[in-house]
């Protein structure tokens, strides 16, 4: 499996270099049409994008934020295609019970 995380163009930095997460695919390098971007959602000047590559498929879901410093992005490769990011976004964060939940549940289905 390939790091993506450690690419330049995946991290999370300020200005210009923070853009080159919307701009290529951080899976196969491939320069992402601006017409394949879809805005999720937008509250104060910050903006959700999703991103599918068309060249390999992966999807991108990022955040950008403007700052005293310039454009600032956050982003992670998904599976999920843009009605469920939607609809994900509403569930919340994830609780330690929630998390508890699913450790009983895999620890219950091993029984059988
Ligand atoms: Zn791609």
């Amino acid at each position: 499996m390939r790091d993506i995380f450690g690419q330049p163009n995946f991290n999370s930095q300020r200005g210009l270099d923070g853009l080159k997460l919307v701009s290529r695919c951080p899976l196969c390098q491939t320069e992402h049409n601006p017409l394949e971007t879809a805005v999720l959602d937008e509250t104060e000047g910050a903006h959700l994008l999703f991103i599918r590559c068309q060249s390999c498929g992966s999807g991108v879901v990022a955040a950008l934020t403007p700052g005293s410093y310039g454009l600032t992005s956050v982003g992670v490769v998904t599976d999920l295609n843009a009605f469920e990011i939607k609809t994900a976004k509403d569930w919340g964060r994830v609780s330690a019970n929630d998390v508890l939940g699913v450790v009983e549940y895999f620890n219950h289905q091993s029984k059988f």
